[in-house]
């Protein structure tokens, strides 16, 4: 379109091309020296059991401390990761960080000696050829019980090569490590490859539990989904439930478990004991004390 603007227009349109493609540039070495720099950092969300209402597990997340942009969400660098092929480097970095924290949280209190850790896990990181053994390399250089590790996966990623990444997929679960898929209801995958996917829990997305205020009231769509994870016989976890009428609809609907604000935001390792202790402790009060 530029050509045929005329000459001025042309000369405009590439210095903006350059300015943005060497922008783009900046950030991809940034981000490379990230990786290497110790500029990452994971935060973890606890995720509740909706009928005891304690953490039994924790979402790691993400963030960069980028040297003069301040605390970089992942929205503002996995795509770029994504895109330019970083992310497999620092998808290991995630998954090994993560095996070696959750590794420690026995350590760290007895109520989270059996809590699981979520690790996202992007399809170009699944299917490079690397992955299983980076995994295995995660698993016994922490020591983390595989049972504890679930990778969380998406469907759209899934889309790109479906029978490389379904290969991958059977041969994690065969190191006993679970999966769990990601934004459901997001993607557009049918339900028959949804049912051959060897997951055994289903990350009900935030967009379906946003319009709940109640039980019963804006439940129609989780319903569906719920109900439809029942028949498959998997799991459920609803994300971003950010209040407790929410938590309680949702309970109520017979969703497994709760991620979200109401609960608690994605706090450093070194603050998740004190958060897990203290929902914990909010569950285990008597009701009749007062
Ligand atoms: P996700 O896996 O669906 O993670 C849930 C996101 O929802 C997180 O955003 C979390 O902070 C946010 N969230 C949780 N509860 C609430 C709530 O009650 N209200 C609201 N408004 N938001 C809530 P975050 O940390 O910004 O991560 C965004 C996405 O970036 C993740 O979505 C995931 O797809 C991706 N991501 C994060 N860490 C990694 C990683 O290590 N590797 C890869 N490949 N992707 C990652
Ligand atoms: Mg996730
Ligand atoms: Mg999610
Ligand atoms: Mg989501």
């Amino acid at each position: 379109q530029a050509k045929n603007r005329g000459k001025d227009q042309v000369v405009v349109f590439d210095g903006a091309m350059a300015g943005t493609a060497k922008r783009r540039m900046d950030d991809e070495i940034a981000l490379a020296r990230a990786i290497t720099d110790e500029q990452l950092v994971l935060h973890y969300q606890p995720i509740i059991a909706l009928d005891t209402g304690r953490p039994v597990g924790a979402e790691a997340l993400v963030r960069w401390h980028r040297p003069g942009h301040g605390m970089q969400a992942p929205d503002r660098f996995i795509p770029m990761a994504e895109e330019s092929g970083l992310i497999v480097d620092l998808g290991r970095w995630v998954l090994h960080q993560a095996c070696r924290d959750a590794a420690g949280w026995p350590h760290q209190a007895p109520i989270m000696a059996d809590a699981s850790v979520s690790v996202n896990v992007s399809a170009r990181q699944l299917t490079h050829p690397r992955f299983l053994a980076d995994l295995q390399t995660a698993l016994a250089e922490t020591g983390l019980a595989p049972e504890r590790l679930i990778l969380e996966i998406t469907e759209t990623a899934l889309i790109s090569e479906p029978e490389a990444a379904m290969e991958t997929l059977h041969a994690v679960r065969a190191c006993g490590v679970q999966l769990a898929l990601d934004d459901f209801g997001t993607g557009y995958s049918s339900l028959s490859y949804v049912q051959k996917l060897p997951a055994t829990i289903l990350k009900i997305d935030k967009s379906f539990v946003d319009p709940i205020s109640g039980p019963g009231a804006g439940t129609a769509l989780s319903e569906v989904v719920v109900k439809l994870a029942e028949a498959i016989g998997m799991r459920t976890v609803a994300e971003g439930v950010e209040s407790p009428e929410q938590a309680t609809a949702l309970r109520l609907l017979g969703c497994h478990r709760g991620q979200g604000y109401t609960w608690s935001r994605p706090v450093p390792n070194a603050e998740l004991r004190e958060v897990a202790m203290r929902l914990a402790g909010v569950a285990g009060l008597p009701r009749s004390a007062t």
